[in-house]
């Protein structure tokens, strides 16, 4: 951990998980936050490709805030891997890693990286590696359903989104500017 008098103990690793709503957005939320304070701040999206309100918003931060998606452009159900998609995810890795060693960032969101890594698309070890060896200057968020116990074990933070209730049980599709 790094530690500064102004951020505290900053160069952490987070979590976000579980099955409930707002495990991206409250990545986001962070994101937006830091950059407040003139954090820079990178994001990669595994397995996304779709255009959401997030990007329009964030490209408005830029350069401070840059996010890089790294799906197929497809909707994977749980068990289906879309064409293209291990490779997106290998490079996704890739990337993260550079990103991380590279002292560019201060925060680096890898939002759903824990879903590729259930869907065995990310191997948990790599993650671990990534985990372990990130740079203490770095804040490290990990977000999606399904964090495995080993990751959870490595974060300083971790927050469950439990559903209680979700309007897609009584038939409410993805709402734009909401879902997505
Ligand atoms: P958000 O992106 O809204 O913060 P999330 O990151 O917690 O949600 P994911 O597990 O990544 O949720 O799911 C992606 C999509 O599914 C989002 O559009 C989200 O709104 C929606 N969603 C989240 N939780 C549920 C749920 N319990 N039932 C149905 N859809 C959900
Ligand atoms: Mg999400």
């Amino acid at each position: 951990m790094s530690t500064t008098s102004k951020d505290g103990c900053w160069g952490l690793v987070q979590v976000y998980t579980g099955n409930g709503k707002g495990k991206t957005t409250a990545a986001i939320g962070l994101a937006m936050r830091a950059a407040g304070w003139g954090k820079r701040v990178l994001i990669i999206q595994f397995l996304k490709g779709r255009d959401t309100g997030e990007l329009h918003s964030l490209a408005r931060l830029s350069p401070l805030v840059k996010v890089i998606q790294a799906g197929s452009g497809e909707f994977c159900q749980p068990g289906e891997r879309p064409p293209g998609l291990a490779e997106a995810t290998e490079r996704a890795l890739g990337l993260a890693e550079t990103a991380l060693a590279s002292g560019e960032y201060e925060l680096v969101i890898l939002d759903e990286i824990l879903v590729a890594v259930s869907a065995g698309l990310a191997p948990l070890e790599r993650v671990l590696k990534l985990v372990r060896h990130k740079p203490k200057s770095v804040e490290l968020v990990l977000t999606g359903r399904g964090a495995p116990p080993e990751l959870e074990a490595e974060a300083h933070l971790v927050t469950y989104m439990t559903e209680v209730k979700h309007p897609f049980r009584c038939g409410v599709e993805a709402r734009r500017g909401v879902d997505y």
